[in-house]
């Protein structure tokens, strides 16, 4: 198992490893290490022919799953989807989902979960460029 260690954390922002991404094994979720109010952020690895041991969905949260190493299938609301290294996908949050690893190589992977409309009252101006 696998976990997240604060390096460094002040007001303005935290700073957490998990060491060697080519090492891990097992779950990591960033929220109460690293304080996020606003995102979470998992790493998860399934063994070879490991699945998630339940199917869920949200409330109201959407995530987003990115495939790092590996292959397997991801099952949405009954449907299989082939998911590879390189996958990414986004995920509604009343649908129910389940990842498996169907491959013969441990399956690593990134779920990012955020409040589902949340960006609806950004504008593409949220970032605001600072010139010196
Ligand atoms: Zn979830």
């Amino acid at each position: 198992m696998s976990n997240l260690q604060l390096q460094q954390s002040t007001k303005a922002f935290s700073v957490g490893t998990v060491g060697d991404l080519t090492d891990f094994a097992g779950k990591a979720f960033i929220k109460d290490t690293l304080q996020t109010t606003g995102v979470e952020v998992s790493l998860g690895t399934l063994a070879a022919g490991e699945a998630v041991p339940f199917r869920h969905h949200h409330r109201e949260n959407e995530e987003v799953y990115l495939l790092i190493s590996g292959e397997g299938v991801l099952t949405l609301d009954g449907e299989d989807i082939h998911v590879a290294s390189g996958s990414i996908v986004r995920v509604s949050p009343a649908v129910s989902r389940q990842l498996r690893n169907t491959g013969t190589s441990p399956l690593l992977h990134v779920c990012i979960q955020a409040k589902a409309g949340s960006l609806d009252h950004y504008t593409m101006n949220d970032g605001v460029l600072e010139e010196d």
